[in-house]
């Protein structure tokens, strides 16, 4: 059916000509199929040249004005492709070929208004053909991005909240989806959830822009994780291995060490070729800063990049930081390289997303979160795998981060994340508290891939170590009362606290794989059974220094071979004798 009028608005700076300004009138009759127009003109002299015009949502921009800065935009491309190629003498050719084929484009733009704004949550009426996840540009130059799309308008989240938008402000599509800049300068980088630098050392040359919401590898792009992804902590490594290109939860209350184990992960990983991304997400930028002096301290910024939200950021910029920092681990990993995430922690980011989504307005569901949540994190971990071969074999290994309450993991966001990921390190308070750090669980903590990425010899040496802990934990439970134990019992009992005592570690002490299986070894041989139980943990210490300065054939053989053959297994044991056997001659 024909529309009968269409009022359109032409700016420009000199009055069209009755000729031009029929000629104008045809093209919106024959566009917008009516029969009248109403040309309302309005003489603007910052359009410069041309004109600019606008009917219903779109907008049709031919001024002087946006040709002008379409043609700066490609001299500043030009510039930056010749700065990136570093050769002498190519600017001048890039942007001689820039300004010859400039073509002016006519900028058709689909355009709308502001109805709502607050929170940091726009509503805009007028734009009809926006897409999910797309970028809008206000009038300001403040960017948000499309969250929201219904019958009256769309929903947007802002990233920048001190603008100066209001009630009316003009607001157009880019038809381009929320990007993040990357490239390998980001290394040793701190930047926000939109990869600006934030650590003060100056601005990051950025290699390309990479869409911060991509679909995952599919199953034939990727390949079983047989790489071992070494945490260099005992308890981790040997029980609930993790391998390159895993999903491993970190799961516990709070301050039971969840950052601590991430963060001693990402220490051991120097020298390993692999790079590591933390993403804070709604923490306290002391914290932050807290840990990249950490990372510093420990030279692990070479091979690190910190991807920052704030408790003070918008819900939009804690929304969107994981998946912008995934972005940059997937530049690195297609090509080829390994790389792993933390996202700490994954219970504010849920948060975040159900305040964005009571702000847009959506009906609350369990807990008061929006009924896609499970998508939020399946998603966001789904792009986190090992890719095949052919498509150059890099991964990202993700360790997600939640915080239960009183320990409780059949909560909604917990039960979510552990059936999506492919284990969980359960930390728990009472261990904590007893001084037992890391506070792993060991009975309700998994690692369900890693096992295939195990080194022989730490499959080996830990044989053994989950099935006695569990025996131990059981006796104690049932001993506690009991005063006259036989001699059997008070061995295991011993045995197991041994054991117990070599799974405390302290902070920033990541342990080398060989000095853990020697550790298991000599445990396993009862060689530290007669320690005062306070005295286990230096004595093993003292000990592991010694056999690698005295020994130290028997860590590179475990290196170079990977396995524990029964041969080197008793040179250990024979070596650790030797040791505690002089320890007995200087103490006498
Ligand atoms: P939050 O819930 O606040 O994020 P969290 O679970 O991430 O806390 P951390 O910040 O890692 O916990 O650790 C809490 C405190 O426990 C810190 O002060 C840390 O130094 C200490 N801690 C963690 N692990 C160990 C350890 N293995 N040995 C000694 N102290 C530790
Ligand atoms: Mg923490």
């Amino acid at each position: 059916m024909k529309q009968k009028n269409l009022t359109a608005t032409l700016r420009c700076v000199t009055r069209p000509t009755s000729a031009q300004a029929d000629k104008i009138k045809t093209f919106l009759k024959e566009k917008y199929d009516c029969s009248d127009v109403t040309l309302n003109i309005e003489i603007d002299p910052s359009v410069r040249g041309g004109f600019i015009l606008h009917a219903g949502n779109d907008e049709y921009d031919w001024s002087t004005r946006s040709r002008q800065e379409q043609l700066t935009d490609q001299i500043k491309a030009a510039r930056d492709k010749a700065l990136r190629m570093k050769k002498d003498g190519t600017l001048m050719t890039i942007l001689k070929e820039a300004i010859e084929q400039f073509e002016a484009q006519a900028a058709t733009n689909e355009v709308g208004y502001v109805e709502t704004i607050g929170d940091g949550i726009a509503t805009i009426s007028g734009i009809e053909h926006a897409m999910y996840g797309e970028v809008v540009v206000f009038e300001d130059g403040t960017k948000g991005m499309v969250q929201d799309i219904n019958d009256d308008g769309i929903g947007v989240i802002l990233f920048d909240t001190d603008g100066l938008i209001g009630q009316g402000t003009k607001v157009s599509r880019t038809k381009l989806q929320a990007g993040m800049p990357v490239g390998p300068d980001f290394l040793g980088r701190v930047v926000d959830a939109l990869g600006n630098p934030i650590d003060g050392q100056g601005t990051i040359d950025s290699e390309e822009i990479r869409p911060i919401e991509e679909p995952a590898p599919s199953i034939i792009d990727r390949k079983p994780v047989t790489t071992p992804l070494e945490t260099g902590i005992l308890s981790i490594d040997s029980m609930f291995p993790i391998g390159r290109g895993q999903r491993e939860l970190i799961i516990g209350d709070q301050q039971t060490g969840k950052t601590s184990i991430a963060l001693d992960t990402i220490l051991n990983q120097k020298g390993k070729d692999c790079i590591c991304i933390y993403v804070s997400i709604a923490q306290k930028a002391s914290t932050v800063a807290n840990l990249v002096n950490t990372l510093k301290k420990n030279d692990a910024m070479d091979y690190t990049i910190v991807v920052t939200s704030t408790a003070a950021d918008a819900p939009s910029l804690q929304y969107i930081a994981p998946y912008a920092a995934t972005s940059l681990g997937e530049y690195f990993m297609h090509r080829g390289k390994d790389v792993l995430i933390v996202y700490d922690d994954l219970s504010k980011h849920a948060v975040a997303y159900r305040t964005i989504s009571l702000l847009l307005g959506r009906s609350p569901g369990r807990e008061a979160y929006p009924g896609d949540v499970f998508y939020l994190h399946s998603r966001l971990l789904e792009r986190s795998s090992r890719l095949s071969d052919e498509k150059g074999g890099g991964s990202i290994t993700a360790l997600p981060i939640i915080e239960t309450q009183d320990g409780d993991v059949s909560a909604y966001i917990p039960t979510n994340v552990i059936s999506i990921t492919d284990g969980q390190i359960f930390l728990e308070s009472d261990l904590f508290f007893e001084g037992q750090r890391p506070a792993v669980n060991v009975g309700l903590s998994v690692s369900r891939v890693g096992g295939a990425a195990q080194t022989k010899a730490m499959k080996k040496a830990s044989g053994s170590l989950r099935i006695d802990l569990a025996q131990y934990r059981e006796m104690k439970e049932f001993t506690q009362f009991a005063s006259d134990l036989d001699d059997a019992t008070k061995r295991q009992l011993a045995h197991g606290q041994v054991l117990m005592e070599l799974l405390k570690q302290p902070l920033n002490h990541p342990m080398d794989q060989a000095d853990q299986i020697m550790a298991l070894v000599v445990a396993d041989a009862n060689l530290l059974s007669d320690v005062p139980v306070d005295q286990i943990k230096d004595e093993e210490t003292k000990m592991l220094a010694w056999l690698d300065s005295e020994h130290s054939e028997l860590a590179r053989e475990i290196h170079t071979t990977g396995e524990l053959a029964d041969d080197l297994k008793d040179r250990i044991i024979a070596a650790a004798k030797e040791y505690r056997g002089l320890e007995h001659v200087s103490h006498s």
